[in-house]
């Protein structure tokens, strides 16, 4: 499928598109630049400040893989959105990188809706722990903006929705509790190449592909 046509389809949902770029040259992400897209996702910090700093300055660079807390410096300054907050050593380091560039850094809370086995993302159990712990820290350079997830990776349709549908409610209750008078906390990052029509079924505004837009990815 063509990038306008996802595009096209996305837009008129109201729905984001982050164009996962990783592993794909500054070549290809300068032509869909050229086509109008400006907000890229990538999982490595090395090859996302690599990037930035040959393309053009207006990209809004989002980092959507697991990020640690020694490699946080070297994004604080420009990164536009981190989708991969799951644990409170990350935030505290967020937020005093934060504060050294004198910006407030907006970022997803990572949960783990998952069925199958991954390492990362905050269990949905311990969201309320995590969240109350956050909170009373009363971070000033971190900001938290709504959530990411993603689904197993499956042919599963049901499996996949389900996983979704969880998430929103899960997105719904956060919201409720915590942050009820926060227009910011507005975003549900969920969906990528395999299932994002799924996610967009399930309530998400912003949705993470990669493959489908760029081809397959040789490590
Ligand atoms: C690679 C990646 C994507 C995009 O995957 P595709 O299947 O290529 O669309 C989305 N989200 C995260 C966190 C990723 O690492």
């Amino acid at each position: 499928m063509s990038y306008s046509e996802i595009k096209d389809f996305l837009t008129e949902k109201d729905v984001e598109l982050v164009a996962v770029s990783k592993t794909h040259s500054v070549d290809k992400i300068k032509k869909l630049y050229d086509l109008g897209q400006r907000i890229f996702g990538e999982n490595k910090v090395q090859e996302l400040v690599e990037k930035k700093d040959i393309l053009p300055q207006d990209i809004q660079w989002h980092m959507i893989g697991h990020l640690q807390s020694n490699k946080v410096k070297y994004i604080a300054p420009f990164v536009h959105l981190i989708h991969s907050l799951d644990r409170l050593k990350l935030a505290k380091e967020i937020n005093k990188e934060g504060r050294k560039n004198d910006r407030i850094v907006p970022c997803l809370l990572q949960i783990r809706i998952a069925k199958e086995d991954t390492k990362f993302g905050v269990h949905p159990s311990e969201l309320e722990a995590f969240l109350e712990n956050f909170l009373e820290r009363d971070y000033t350079h971190i900001k938290i903006q709504g959530v990411m997830g993603m689904a197993t990776f499956t042919e599963d349709r049901e499996l996949v929705a389900s996983e979704f549908t969880n998430l929103y409610r899960i997105f719904e209750n956060v919201k409720n509790k915590y942050f009820r008078h926060d227009p910011d906390f507005s975003i549900k990052s969920m969906g990528m190449s395999g299932d994002y029509k799924i996610a967009v079924e399930c309530g998400s505004n912003m949705v993470r592909i990669g493959s489908l837009i760029f081809g397959s990815r040789n490590y």
